[in-house]
């Protein structure tokens, strides 16, 4: 007997080659009725027997295009209707389609396999199809139609169009089919040369130049990379020097999974974020024997892991049939702190001075997105930079969020705007005090606003006034705004991730964020829930003697714990980087300390890992955010339990600590130990204050956030610790524990509030 079912699908079900789907399925198993698309999700009217619909259900959850997320799936029983076969009808109101857009997604494996076999596709590197491509990147304006994005200016030829209008075609509907006859090309410069020829032949070329260590700009997804042989130390040093990058390790692609199994250690966790049509750098660790030819020493500059990631692009794979190697170092093509380079004048402008050759195609990118970056920790995906294949994926929460705009941090910017019961976060920014950044910030707020046909209402940053994140809040006059505590924002934002509305307890552990004391904070714990917060304890003050420049130099700090934990007898410790460092530079540091000049207060706990990695001499200057401690969690030792004395009383002391650290280089302890010991000292620091709290106050809830927690060593063995005292732990997954994740948290503290005094 037929039955009727009304099915209500809510995520992002729209761009992702779901309604074709829905229909290949329902006529496949001779269900009637049809599909639609709706502002909200997936509409599905379905008409067949019970257990056919029930297999239907089953296999809409199971089988659902990898780019679907579905959030909720409703199915209410239904009246029949007259219905003669299964369709999909065009959507009642597109103007509200706004939930819809992609993240872009990895080239599929039947795109893969048509490049070999399609006779219009052969070898053709813009192949895609409603389950892969280009989405956001390419996206002007909704409603998502070839129109909107940067393929209009590619008329379809009639083989495309067949399948794009053919229902049950791969094609359907996606807006990016091209092929050789009517898409966009490839096209190679060598110097002023144009070089002109089939993909092929471009990346005979390339591939040569490559071997003979030289350097390529190429067009990706989101933005231009740098590329040369990541076994050639030689090239990979060269690029160091033209694009201004210290130490900060670069990137490497791998040809597959195999290739790069001889060079890290690689954990189903990581291989399955690897192999994800998200395509991710994972950060993994590297093998101390590798496969020749090895990698180039210059790539992670000293650390035990390497980002790598897979190819993505029907390009990279077409490359490395032609690349005898089995890695390419592939960086984002930019000079230090700017934005990666996304248009070809900016590349002519920017990358011929760096690279050798540009291998460029004609096709605009609209939105710029850097690679992603993800860690694995207590075998979950943690994202630390989330840009392509995440981004502007909307992140599901439990309030009302219409009309917030969150403005986020500084560093590893991102802004986020409310929308229904959704955080749609920015992709990664980066650092707005470089003044190409902040116009891309600038920028890319304004073209989300439209894009997602957003008026903002109230308006949240953070307290410091001198963010230009803070800053560019005041251009939007007459609108409330509410300025959130930096850790509190860290905190929620791990809190409105898990779906936590409630009294927890929050550790917020980072480099620096401005305190309702007006001294710099980044060793809190905090009672909060998501409209406010109490600090209950936090780590001494300490004097940072120059401010930012501690900063990039962290022997500063070392000098400021040694100058308080042993006063002027500290210059007696024959310590190897005391002499490194030398008098001339340490004294005028110790009488900005007494005399108190350009020397903030900070609690925190980024910058105890600089000192630390400073007085064992592993790291006197940082030339990347967060080098100290980096390197110091690189070093670390993994079968050591020990650890220094520190004290909590109404504050967290950490004199007996540092004095540990001292003792123990003075005795030639070796530095992998002392690291440990130190890492090991932290986690009891935080189990113990964790367990007080607890106590005091009923809770049993931790949260952590701050960029601390992106320490393997240090978060895995807190999880395992707290786990085992009873206490219930969370941490962030989907958003950066570091700034990138605070305008989240920015935004579910305003929806609280704006709630809370609705009531
Ligand atoms: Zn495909
Ligand atoms: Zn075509
Ligand atoms: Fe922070």
């Amino acid at each position: 007997m037929e039955t009727a079912l009304n099915i209500h699908i809510k995520g992002v079900v729209q761009g992702v080659g779901f309604r074709p789907f829905i229909y290949r399925l329902a006529s496949g198993a001779g269900i009637k009725g049809w599909v639609k698309n709706t502002n909200e999700g997936v509409d599905i009217f379905a008409q067949a027997n019970r257990d056919e619909l029930n297999a239907f259900l089953h296999q809409i959850k199971v089988n659902h295009p990898v780019a679907a997320i579905i959030n909720t799936i409703h199915a209410m029983p239904s009246a029949l209707a007259d219905v003669p076969c299964f369709s999909i009808i065009s959507s009642e109101n597109r103007s509200l389609e706004v939930t819809g857009i992609s993240p872009d997604i990895a080239v599929c494996d039947a795109c893969l396999a048509d490049m070999e076999e399609q006779p219009n596709r052969k070898h053709y590197p813009f192949v895609n199809c409603t389950n892969c491509g280009p989405r956001f990147s390419i996206i002007r304006d909704l409603p998502y139609d070839r129109e909107t994005t940067s393929m209009s200016v590619f008329p379809m030829c009639k083989s495309c169009k067949g399948e794009y209008d053919h229902m049950l075609d791969r094609r359907f509907h996606a807006q990016p089919v091209a092929c050789l006859d009517c898409g966009p090309g490839y096209q190679l410069s060598i110097g002023k040369k144009l070089v002109d020829g089939t993909i092929d032949q471009l990346l005979i070329i390339v591939s040569d130049l490559l071997s003979k260590g030289k350097i390529i700009a190429m067009k990706g997804i989101g933005g231009y990379h740098l590329a040369c042989d990541a076994s050639n130390e030689k090239a990979v040093k060269t690029l160091r020097r033209r694009k201004k990058r210290d130490a900060k390790p670069f990137a490497v692609m791998f040809r597959d999974i195999p290739s790069l199994k001889g060079y890290a250690h690689i954990s189903d966790f990581e291989q399955h974020a690897l192999e994800s049509w998200r395509r991710p750098i994972v950060i993994v660790k590297k093998r101390g024997r590798t496969k020749e030819p090895a990698l180039s020493p210059s790539i992670s500059s000293g650390l035990n892991t390497v980002g790598a990631f897979l190819p993505s692009m029907p390009l990279h794979y077409l490359l490395f049939r032609i690349f005898p190697l089995p890695a390419i170092v592939l960086t984002s093509g930019n000079l230090s702190a700017n934005p990666i380079v996304k248009d070809d004048d900016a590349a002519r402008e920017q990358l011929v001075p760096i690279a050798d050759a540009v291998l460029s195609y004609n096709r605009e990118i609209i939105h710029r997105t850097d690679d992603s970056v993800v860690r694995i920790m207590n075998s979950k995906e943690h994202l630390i930079r989330r840009s392509r294949g995440y981004a502007p994926t909307p992140l599901h929460l439990s309030l009302k969020t219409d009309g917030i705009l969150a403005f986020g941090a500084e560093l590893s910017s991102c802004f986020g705007i409310g929308k229904g019961e959704n955080a749609i976060l920015s992709q990664y920014i980066g650092d707005l005090k470089t003044l190409d950044t902040y116009l891309y910030y600038e920028k890319e707020m304004t073209d989300f606003l439209h894009l997602f046909r957003m008026k903002p209402e109230l308006l949240v940053c953070d307290m410091h006034p001198d963010y230009f994140s803070s800053k560019q809040a005041l251009s939007f006059p007459g609108l409330p705004l509410i300025r959130v505590q930096h850790h509190h924002a860290h905190i929620a934002s791990c809190m409105a991730e898990h779906g936590l509305d409630e009294k927890v307890i929050g550790v917020a552990f980072d480099g620096t964020g401005l305190g309702t004391d007006e001294k710099i904070w980044g060793g809190e714990f905090m009672v909060c829930d998501l409209s406010d917060f109490k600090r209950i304890l936090h780590f001494d003050y300490i004097s940072l003697p120059g401010g930012d420049r501690a900063v990039e130099e962290p022997w500063r700090t070392a000098i400021a714990y040694l100058y308080h934990v042993f006063g002027r007898d500290f210059h007696q410790l024959p310590l190897p980087f005391l002499k490194a460092v030398g008098n001339n530079r340490i004294l005028p540091i110790l009488k900005m300390i007494d005399l108190g000049i350009n020397c903030p207060m900070v609690s925190s706990v980024g910058r105890l890992f600089d000192a630390v990695a400073a007085i064992i001499n592993l790291c006197l200057e940082s030339t990347f955010q967060a080098e100290g401690p980096m390197r110091l969690e690189s070093i670390a030792a993994n079968n050591c339990n020990n650890s220094y004395p520190f004290r909590i009383e109404k504050t967290i002391g950490v004199d007996e600590t540092i004095r540990g650290v001292v003792d123990d280089v003075l005795k030639g302890v070796d530095s992998t130990l002392i690291s440990a010991k130190f890492h090991n000292t932290i986690i009891s620091i935080i189990v113990d204050s964790v367990m007080l709290a607890a106590q005091k106050e009923k809770l049993n809830k931790v949260v952590l956030s701050g960029g601390v927690f992106q320490n393997k060593y240090l978060t895995e063995n807190i999880h395992m610790a707290l786990k085992r005292s009873g206490m219930k732990v969370y941490s962030q997954e989907k958003v950066p524990a570091n700034d990138g994740g605070i305008a989240l948290g920015q935004l579910i503290i305003a929806a609280k509030r704006r709630t809370s005094a609705c009531v």
